[in-house]
């Protein structure tokens, strides 16, 4: 008895089980056209999730620089801190979006 990844949940489970014990995917149809399709889809999904993130990390860039820049914020008031930290964040989590974006896409290809 071997022990593969669920094709759907990545879950660890058994090569003889009739069904994913996690999922409920039933095992005994799948075959490598299946299998092939539901990792294209888990792929899609995966970049998609990512996308949004980024999107989010931009809103938060800019919403936090434009507050800063309209508002004209001084150094010490909360409004400051608030768009610096909604600034620096939104950056950082862009760059790390980004990245991971780009690593997906290597895995696939
Ligand atoms: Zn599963």
């Amino acid at each position: 008895m071997a022990v593969i990844n669920c094709p759907s949940c990545k879950k660890k489970i058994s090569d003889k089980a009739k069904s994913c014990e996690h999922c409920q995917l039933d095992l005994t149809e799948l075959d490598a056209e299946k299998i092939a399709s539901l990792k294209r889809v888990s792929a899609v999904e995966k970049s998609q999730q990512l996308m949004t993130h980024s999107f989010i990390a931009m809103l938060l860039f800019c919403g936090g620089f434009l507050f800063l820049y309209w508002q004209d914020a001084q150094p010490g008031t909360w409004q400051y801190i608030v768009s610096i930290t909604s600034t620096i964040l939104g950056f950082i989590l862009y760059l790390v979006t980004r990245v991971r974006l780009l690593l997906t896409k290597r895995n696939r290809a």
